[in-house]
């Protein structure tokens, strides 16, 4: 049996799932007239407490989309070195919207004001507008780090003051509220933008939903069909969405107690150094000194566990909802008993 860790991305629709996709109401969302899709937009944005939505193939995508929005050529957007905006959309913050990025290196990837605040530009001929900042939650390269709002009023508040726009890239955001017991409603007041990917935890097939103002999803629609990204009859995709928001946000609980039981487990083989401390689905390790993270994820693999090479020393895993108990436990067995020698 493969136990596939390798990101939470993997997953297959489940039968209802499927089912709630292939009963969708759909039309041309070009034309505005897929009601499927309405339906998802609106949804998130009322738990948001978000004025609306914009259904998106990706959640790069919707992110590129917000900081358009958000910035001018020539601007400066403000993020951590490990977030998913600068690292992992192929420079598209440069292509999109010409504007520069001023990289911040928070603690696993979360930002306070006051690493924030020397970074913002003052007016001068020489230097680029500080318009945007980038918030990530929960931090992937971060090993799944999370805010809780707490950390992010005063960032906000800062923002507010220096007259910056605020994004959350909120790929895992049902995950960092599960972990933190924050309320997403809370959510609508911080930010300008969010995104929130449906095909990770959530366990959608494809799509990722913007949220902001009236005024920035006007501007989105537009920027998104510049991008190729309208869609016609969008609503069957939507629909897995709906079906993830109603039936698949609990089911994040299991994900973080399966992570952490993976983590306990990692934390005594003889083959890791250490491991970050697991705060939602993801789990970081460091391999012990000799060994190459590319070698234990090959011994890991010949006993059917599949996880990924993160850094020069780190290996991630990613829990999600097609891992049930039995692969978890099967997973441990596995890991408690291998042997990785350095030369291999
Ligand atoms: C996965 C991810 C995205 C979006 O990825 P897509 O593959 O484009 O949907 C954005 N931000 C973070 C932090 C992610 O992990």
């Amino acid at each position: 049996m493969k136990i596939d860790l390798r990101s939470d991305t993997v997953t297959l629709p489940d039968a209802g799932m499927l089912d709630a996709m292939m009963t969708a109401k759909v039309g041309d969302d070009v034309f505005g007239e897929d009601e499927t899709v309405h339906a998802l937009e609106h949804k998130l944005a009322a738990m948001f407490n978000m004025e609306a939505g914009l259904f998106c193939p990706s959640g790069t995508m919707t992110n590129q989309i917000a900081i358009k929005c958000f910035t001018n050529p020539m601007d400066e957007v403000i993020c951590d070195q490990r977030s998913h905006v600068y690292r992992y959309e192929i420079g598209g913050i440069a292509y999109h919207s010409m504007a520069s990025v001023r990289l911040v290196d928070g603690p696993r990837g979360i930002l306070t004001p006051e690493l924030i605040e020397p970074e913002i530009n003052e007016e001068n001929i020489h230097y680029p507008n500080s318009s945007l900042v980038v918030l990530e939650n929960t931090v992937n390269k971060g090993g799944g780090a999370c805010y809780t709002l707490s950390q992010i009023e005063p960032i906000h508040t800062l923002c507010n003051i220096k007259g910056l726009k605020l994004h959350l890239d909120g790929a895992r955001i049902f995950n960092a509220l599960m972990a933190t017991g924050d309320d997403a409603a809370d959510y609508g007041t911080y930010f300008d933008g969010i995104s929130v990917c449906l095909s990770k935890g959530l366990g959608a097939p494809v799509g990722s939903v913007l949220l902001g103002s009236k005024a920035t999803i006007k501007k989105a629609i537009k920027i998104r069909k510049a991008f190729g990204g309208g869609m016609r009859q969008a609503g069957f995709l939507a629909a897995a969405g709906i079906y993830a928001l109603d039936h698949n946000v609990g089911k994040l609980a299991t994900d973080h107690r399966h992570a952490r039981a993976l983590g306990e487990a990692l934390s005594r083989a003889s083959y890791v150094s250490s491991v970050l401390p697991v705060q939602t689905n993801i789990v970081v390790f460091e391999v012990a000194d000799g060994l190459t993270p590319l070698s234990v994820v090959q011994h890991l693999a010949e006993k059917g566990l599949l996880c990924s090479v993160t850094g020069p020393k780190t290996v991630r895993m990613v829990t999600h909802l097609n891992i049930s108990e039995e692969m978890i436990d099967m997973a441990i067995e596995n890991i408690i008993h291998l042997h990785v020698s350095a030369h291999k």
